[in-house]
């Protein structure tokens, strides 16, 4: 390619840019240099590996790996010069949820409230802003944020508004308060009982309950969707995410997808996991059926629950509560179903991933996975959040091959809920990284988006350190079970992709995986965890194509240069 076919190339990019059309750039037609970078990858013994460039084809493939060295380009060669900037694989999160996250972007945001009184006044300035919407739905609130940590009731909500049904939803997930005009819109009173696995208290919903209300609040459209999705790429390729695991996708989300990529505008990588043997018997019928070939989303296994989350007192555990010794929580599927459910899956060469919090809910999980052969063939199955395990569990998980997907930002958010709900007694087991990796287990990282905020440098950060954003508590919560960089890098990237049979086209920048990568403000394998939180993404590229971009004076693609 000639320098003013090279220049162009870059103009038309640019104002590709400029219009937020990412998506529709054309593929370059030529290799790609990325040169003067300090590269930084996990290798796969966990440690850290560092290099100087990348020479990619016009495939979107790494073709080499540079270490310094000098060598004839090839002809046309694209040249991106990083400055001397670190250069990342592009970061992976290992359990995310797409839709809902783009969905939240766009409700009534109650994440970080510290009262109930600015929960209320939150709602009042939604409400007033949006006075067309039929229902207001929100989400992110936190009780344990609170003084009095008090669950908010329907009267609360009452107090700000009356006219329009009030749906929040617990930042967790695993509990909703309603207003009286929801409550009545799903025809609840007082009479009502709560079906098996849910509870209902003073309007605030928990686990199963939650679906008496869910189902009348009105489904998204599907510009609705299409624009979530899109709200939500963007915000994770800001992040330096390239892929994600999509831990529930709906028919619904899955037709969304469908459309992005018809329309070009789907750039993020997406493993989705079928939320529920139903929705994975439908994409899969879809599927059969479509053809659909594509190398930015794929269905690659069911997400099953086996119970609900510690905050609510959801999480199933094997001994009551410390903090409520009435209950141990619950399991929302019998070992039967977990079998059933699991074998027909495995059956459909899917695989199988299963949220399991508590202790017991551990335990059952992995007796099942062992009943259904996880452990005898390359099934990878997964255990979701593995938070609380009994100590006497954690050998099975790497002895049965299970992988357990972790999420480090959970155990700074909970820390001081889980010691009231557990108890100094059974910390061992809890949010237990280095013991499991020591067993032989690896454990791949995400966030729980939009659980917790999808930044994986912050979820890098809680990994090395077991310190909040705040840097608390000093020396870290239980600092024996802290990952080293290189594992935590490995979490975010290599074992990520394993985590989703994907570790042949992505994870490490090996020679023949795409060249999905990201440049940052710092050199994060040797700055403080303080200062890796604070990392800023400056590019996102996937495929050897910018598909984001901080500020676009940062680097320039120029032609004619000498790695
Ligand atoms: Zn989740």
């Amino acid at each position: 390619m000639s320098l003013d076919n090279a220049r162009q190339q870059v103009m038309t990019s640019r104002l590709l840019l400029t219009a937020g059309l990412l998506a529709l750039a054309a593929p370059a037609h030529a290799d790609l240099l990325v040169t003067n970078v300090q590269g930084v990858r996990a290798t796969a013994d966990s440690k850290v590996e560092r290099f100087t460039g990348l020479l990619v084809g016009d495939d979107g493939k790494v073709k080499r790996v540079l270490h310094g060295e000098q060598f004839k380009l090839p002809a046309g060669t694209r040249v991106l010069n990083g400055g001397g900037r670190t250069l990342l694989p592009g970061l992976i999160d290992a359990h995310g949820h797409v839709m809902g996250y783009g969905l939240a972007l766009g409700q009534l945001d109650l994440t970080g409230t510290r009262s109930l009184a600015e929960l209320q006044q939150r709602l009042r300035e939604y409400a007033v802003a949006n006075p067309d919407l039929p229902w207001i739905t929100g989400r992110g609130w936190n009780q344990e944020l609170w003084a009095d940590k008090r669950f908010p009731t329907s009267a609360d909500l009452d107090a700000v508004v009356k006219d329009r049904p009030v749906w929040l939803e617990r930042v967790d997930g695993h509990a909703t308060v309603g207003n009286g005009a929801a409550l009545a819109a799903a025809g609840v009173t007082a009479a009502t009982k709560a079906p098996q696995g849910g509870e209902i208290r003073n309007g605030l919903f928990v686990d199963a309950a939650t679906a008496l209300v869910d189902r009348h609040v009105p489904a998204p459209t599907p510009a609705m969707r299409d624009a979530a999705l899109q709200r939500a790429q963007q915000a994770l390729l800001s992040r330096g995410l390239t892929a994600v695991a999509d831990m529930g996708t709906s028919e619904d989300d899955w037709q969304s997808l469908l459309r992005a990529q018809g329309a070009r505008t789907l750039s993020l990588r997406i493993f989705s996991y079928a939320a529920g043997s139903d929705e994975l018997a439908k994409i899969d019928a879809r599927l059969k059926r479509e053809r659909t070939r594509t190398d930015r989303f794929r269905l690659v296994g069911v997400k099953l629950y086996a119970d609900g989350a510690l905050g609510s007192r959801g999480a199933w555990l094997k001994a009551p509560y410390s903090d409520a010794l009435h209950t141990r929580g619950l399991p929302l599927i019998s070992p039967t179903q977990l079998r059933e459910q699991g074998r027909t899956a495995l059956g459909q060469q899917y695989q199988v991933a299963v949220h399991a919090i508590g202790d017991a809910a551990n335990d059952m999980v992995l007796s099942a996975f062992a009943d259904i052969g996880c452990g005898s063939a390359d099934r990878r199955c997964r255990v979701e959040h593995a938070q609380i395990v009994d100590v006497a569990d954690l050998d099975r998980f790497a002895a049965g091959k299970v992988i357990p997907s972790m999420q480090p930002v959970h155990q700074t958010s909970d820390r001081l809920m889980a010691e009231a709900r557990l108890g100094p007694q059974r910390l061992g087991g809890a949010y237990a990284w280095a013991t499991l990796e020591k067993s032989g287990a690896s454990i791949p990282l995400g966030s729980d988006f939009p659980v917790e905020d999808p930044n994986p440098f912050h979820g890098l950060a809680a990994a090395v350190s077991r310190q909040g954003l705040d840097d608390q508590p000093a020396g870290g919560w239980r600092p024996q079970e802290r990952l080293s960089f290189g594992q935590a890098l490995s979490g975010f990237t290599r074992t990520a992709a394993y985590a989703s049979f994907a570790e042949r086209d992505m994870g490490a920048l090996d020679v023949g995986q795409f060249a999905d990568f990201i440049l940052v403000d710092r050199p994060v394998a040797d700055v403080t965890p303080h200062d890796i939180a604070r990392t800023q993404v400056l590019e996102t590229w996937i495929a050897g194509q910018k598909v984001w971009s901080k500020d676009e004076r940062t680097t320039a693609v120029t032609s004619g240069e000498r790695g």
